[in-house]
């Protein structure tokens, strides 16, 4: 496959909150099998600078595009599909990475690659970890651990931090909510613990829709077993996210849902603490 570079202007955007689509979609099916066998092409969303949110320090996100899974509260549903994302050479990544290592550094930062579901295209994703993993620069992946399988011991190792999201509990309700199983989500999560990975717990609270208390009770449970969860993050719900539902004329089911008032975050927080765990 001939090698493509993307004027700068197009891998920046202003957030993950951007709608952005069709970047991929000239491309033939077989180029971009071969792309992801072989990941020395990634498909992103967009690759932002100066978060905060994303793992400790100051990061760099490359939020890549491609994901199974159909949570009923996404905010990003643009990137479910690898043909909305720009094709970016891992060299053209690794060039871009470079430019921000000494800051990242100094700023206790690093990479963190979200999404989309970073392990849809988890051939590129290594690469990119490898590459930060060489400049010394921190490593995070955001995944919902549904290809953690994927990943081998060695890769583990070079990953600094999982940040995994747990959606609810139970097969039924998980399924519903997201379309998908909820047990490899749970495998993957115990075989980090098994290697002592470090990993963030990120759990979104959806009034009416992930704030059932027997849930979260045996996620927080399950979480505060593992032993290698440093912290829960707890997500309120935000409508953000509905504009790109409607311009991609999806079915948008959350209209009427309201975010959680903080003193509901709190409260869910403090049934995370209950099982010895850190959460904010
Ligand atoms: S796993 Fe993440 S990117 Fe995928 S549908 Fe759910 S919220 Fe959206």
């Amino acid at each position: 496959m001939p090698q493509q570079t993307a004027p700068l202007v197009e891998l920046e955007a202003k957030s993950p909150f951007e709608l952005r689509q069709h970047h991929s979609e000239n491309m033939p099916e077989t180029a971009l099998r071969d792309a992801l066998a072989r990941g020395d092409m990634g498909f992103l969303h967009s690759f932002t600078t100066g978060s905060c949110v994303d793992g400790p320090g100051v990061r760099v996100v490359a939020w890549t595009a491609g994901c199974m899974w159909r949570c009923l509260y996404c905010h990003n549903p643009d990137t479910w599909n690898m043909r909305n994302g720009l094709p970016v050479t891992i060299d053209r990544a690794t060039e871009e990475l470079r430019k921000y290592r000494r800051g990242l550094n100094v700023m206790s930062g690093g990479l963190t690659l979200s999404g989309g579901e970073p392990l849809m295209q988890q051939r590129f994703a290594m690469r990119l970890i490898t590459a930060a993993k060489d400049m010394g620069i921190h490593t995070c992946i955001e995944t919902n651990g549904y290809f953690g399988d994927r990943l081998s011991d060695a890769d583990l190792d070079k990953i600094d931090l999982v940040m995994l999201g747990i959606k609810t509990w139970g097969a039924d309700r998980h399924r519903q909510l997201t379309g998908m199983d909820l047990a490899p989500t749970l495998t993957f999560a115990q075989r980090l613990a098994n290697r002592k990975r470090p990993v963030w717990v990120r759990f979104v609270l959806v009034p009416g829709l992930t704030d059932d208390a027997q849930s979260i009770t045996q996620i927080a449970r399950f979480a505060g077993e593992l032993g290698n969860v440093e912290r829960v993050d707890v997500l309120p719900f935000h409508q953000m996210g509905r504009y790109k539902w409607m311009e991609l004329r999806m079915d948008y089911k959350l209209h009427n849902t309201e975010p959680p008032s903080n003193e509901a975050v709190e409260s869910v927080c403090e049934q995370f603490r209950a099982f010895g765990l850190k959460a904010y």
